[in-house]
């Protein structure tokens, strides 16, 4: 069985000398000395000052969202994971859809401002599968009309625009280290702020919003534990090693596809992929399902990502139409990728797609 993608695991005994460490303090959580050894290594890492390990990659969205000075609409993608909306609807907020770039699958910069009215608060966009969104065009929109800008980066992990981490644009970027993604401590997530202002409020906000008998605002536990921060220990050094391997993966899947019936994301110019996903969008529905089918009979799961374009979620009334993302969504699939994924199974998957083409 090939599992769209399968948790990477670093040396057992590696973390366990990390557990050990943790019993002989007997101290599991509350922003322990491994959650914060874990913090610095990140901020190393993407070269950013402000950032909050937290409890997953949705709390972190709320959180973003908490710091608005009130519910309102937020400018939003339909081509996502269901997270990104979920948070407005939870946050008491409204989701205003604005349909992607055909190319990027990213959010339409064009079409951002025929959105925007005196309720607007916000835009929180998604860097779909490590593509980034355009992000200077959506700075001046924000700036011109007084918007924040958050960016959920749960993709964006380990890339790069222009040479700077993805995940140090916006005002807020967010990201998820959940057990699939391409960095994971097992269950995670991380704020990234980009103005100091937030330092103080962010660590609050993460931790009931209080500082000892001091109360100052709602806050919500936004924490992680040790126990975590140690999975991160282990693998964050990992980083390159593991993207590197996956884009040996996603080469071979490039050279080996038959692009005659095939489209895949632009990836925008400047960008340095993490090569975090492998997506290829279909002529038609009836292509895509038939190839899935085909997979799934050969014990091979792809998966529909995204699927329903964010808009149709049955919960949702009114929401806008967005005919090129609910398009692609039809379309597109994720073939299996991850950095241990054997040469041989990607020919195999790739000569299955072919064949069906
Ligand atoms: C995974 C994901 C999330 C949610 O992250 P969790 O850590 O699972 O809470 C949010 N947005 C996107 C785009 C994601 O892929």
């Amino acid at each position: 069985m090939i599992n769209v993608t399968k948790t990477y695991l670093p040396d057992f005994d590696q973390y366990v000398s990390y557990l050990r460490k943790i019993w002989d303090k007997s101290l599991l959580t509350n922003n322990g000395p491994l959650a914060q050894e874990l913090e610095q290594g990140l901020k190393e890492y993407l070269n950013v000052d402000h950032l909050y390990f937290c409890g997953n990659g949705t709390i972190v969205l709320q959180m973003a969202l908490k710091l608005l000075d009130e519910p309102g609409e937020i400018i939003t993608t339909p081509f996502s994971y269901v997270a990104t909306t979920n948070v407005i609807l939870w946050e008491n907020s409204t989701p205003v859809f604005v349909d992607i770039d055909s190319h990027t699958y990213c959010i339409n910069p064009d079409l951002i401002e025929a959105a925007i009215t005196e309720r607007t608060r916000a835009i929180l966009a998604t860097h779909v599968y490590g593509n980034a969104c355009d992000v200077e065009a959506i700075e001046k929109i924000a700036k011109k009309h007084n918007l924040i800008v958050i960016y959920d980066g749960a993709h964006a992990f380990g890339a790069t625009l222009n040479g700077r981490s993805l995940l140090s644009y916006g005002d807020f970027s967010t990201c998820s280290f959940h057990a699939t993604k391409l960095f994971h401590t097992v269950e995670g997530g991380a704020i990234i702020a980009n103005d100091a202002k937030w330092h103080d409020k962010l660590h609050l906000l993460r931790a009931f919003g209080h500082r000892g008998d001091d109360y100052y605002f709602v806050g919500i536990n936004g924490k992680n534990s040790e126990v975590h921060a140690a999975m991160g220990l282990c693998n964050l050094p990992l980083v390159p090693q593991l993207i590197a391997a996956r884009k040996a993966v996603c080469d071979l899947y490039t050279e080996l596809l038959d692009w005659n019936h095939l489209e895949a994301p632009q990836w925008v110019e400047g960008l340095g992929r993490n090569y975090a996903y492998y997506p290829v969008v279909f002529e038609s529905e009836t292509k895509t399902l038939e190839v899935r089918d085909f997979l799934v009979k050969n014990e091979i799961t792809p998966r529909r990502y995204f699927y329903p374009s964010l808009n149709k979620l049955p919960f949702l009334k009114d929401a806008e139409s967005c005919p090129v993302s609910e398009d692609i969504s039809l379309r597109v699939l994720c073939l299996p990728l991850h950095a241990e994924l054997p040469h041989e199974d990607v020919r195999r998957i790739s000569e299955l797609i072919n064949q069906i083409l």
